[in-house]
């Protein structure tokens, strides 16, 4: 049997580390990898090719080539840095492709793997959020299909197989509410950086740990569904349900709703998409519903939790305002990050950039996404010197 060409971007990261476990048990001999990617982190990134055999290592930061020559020096892996570079080994011929660079950085890579009609195992939703109709558009004319990799969509993409033809009219993705489900206003007000990254449920990166913590990762996520369900926004629910053991769920005509259950981790959507349409035996805890007693429900705060609505707003102005929501809360989760801003100045960073930059022409390519991603940061680093004051 031939080895299957992978290929993995955002290798160093949470969903690469987790992607290269996953691989490792099934079997390292049966894949052949092509490209893996990093960041800063070039030290990391050697090893792991080095351990997957990859033919090409790739670091977004151009400073950082010598590094990495130096590090996988005698191996015979090619080395290499920058955008283009990522682009380069992203157009290489691979069977399957894991995007899992964070932010909007996953685009121009992205969209190259899905040019060469390869299976993309998507975790990365900023892609979707930012340019979904232009990602699926070239997707479609490739041939290349997607299997989503973030855990409420690679759940429902489970239960849309289950159901058939079946048309879906109501999908729930749930929420785990995030550490400061309780918290009043005033405590959020006043939480850090630390508190924002401790999830109850997940380990992940820091970025959508902090972005759970307010909800803006489900406000991606409704958009993210919008755009790889048929429905339309309003069939879109949302539901906290802290134990994170209910992955996401869709109704039916008849009143029947499928979930879609499991432990939380996220080895179970990788190792999904990666044997899709089999199912491999996955190391992964079993669930014990006796030991678990109560799964539990209730509704979001929208007061606490704008981030909703945001998303909500993007999806009925259409156009380019999911890019423009994605853009700006990029920047702000940065300057919170970086202590510049409070917690909950980054949905009103959001919220007034997307209100400033309404009513933007339509995106027909690319080039049209980067620019008004680069207007949309402008926009926000504005607001947050303001928020900053
Ligand atoms: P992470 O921060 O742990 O890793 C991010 C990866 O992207 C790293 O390999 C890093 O080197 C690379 N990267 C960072 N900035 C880059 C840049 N400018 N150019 C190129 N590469 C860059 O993030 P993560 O938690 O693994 O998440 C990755 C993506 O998957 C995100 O879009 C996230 O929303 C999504 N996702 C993650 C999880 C999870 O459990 N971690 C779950 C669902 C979806
Ligand atoms: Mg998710």
């Amino acid at each position: 049997m031939s080895r299957r060409k992978i290929s993995i971007f955002g290798v160093t990261g949470s969903i690469g580390a987790n992607t290269v476990s996953v691989i490792e048990g099934l079997g390292l001999d049966r894949f052949e990898v092509i490209a893996v990617s990093g960041n800063t982190n070039v030290a990391g990134l050697a090893k792991i090719a080095r351990k997957l055999h990859a033919q090409i290592a790739v670091t977004a930061d151009n400073q950082r080539l010598p590094e990495l020559r130096d590090a996988l020096a005698g191996t015979g892996i090619a080395a290499a840095a920058g955008t283009n570079a990522l682009i380069e080994a992203a157009s290489r011929p691979a069977d399957w492709v894991m995007s899992a660079i964070v932010g909007a950085a996953a685009l121009a890579p992205t969209l190259a793997a899905a040019r060469t009609g390869a299976t993309i195992a998507l975790a990365n939703k900023e892609c979707l959020v930012a340019a979904g109709p232009i990602l699926l558009a070239e997707m479609r004319k490739s041939g290349a299909r997607l299997l989503p990799v973030d855990s409420e969509h690679n759940a429902i993409f489970q239960l849309t197989c289950a159901a058939g033809e079946c048309p879906i009219e109501r999908l729930i993705l749930t929420a785990s509410g995030g550490p400061f489900r309780d918290h009043s206003l005033d405590q959020m007000a006043r939480v850090t950086v630390a508190q924002a990254m401790a999830h109850p449920n997940w380990s992940m990166g820091r970025r959508i740990s902090i972005d759970s913590a307010n909800m803006f990762n489900k406000a991606l996520e409704m958009i993210e569904a919008w755009h790889l369900f048929d429905v339309a926004p309003e069939q879109i629910e949302v539901v906290v349900h802290p134990q994170s053991i209910i992955h996401s769920m869709a109704g039916f005509c008849d009143g029947t709703i499928l979930a879609h259950l499991g432990p939380p981790d996220m080895r179970v959507a990788i190792g999904h998409a990666l044997s899709w349409p089999e199912r491999a035996a996955l190391p992964v805890e079993r669930l014990d519903f006796v030991a678990l007693g109560r799964l539990d429900f209730e509704a979001p705060d929208p007061v606490r939790f704008p981030a909703l609505d945001l998303a909500r707003a993007a999806m009925s102005r259409g156009g380019v305002s999911a890019c423009v929501m994605n853009g700006s809360h990029e920047v702000a989760l940065d300057s919170f990050i970086a202590g510049h801003i409070g917690f909950l100045d980054m949905a009103a960073v959001v919220g007034e950039a997307m209100e400033r930059l309404d009513g933007l022409p339509k995106a027909n390519d690319l080039d049209d996404i980067f620019a008004v991603d680069a207007q949309a940061r402008r926009v926000g680093r504005d607001l947050v010197k303001r928020f900053a004051a």
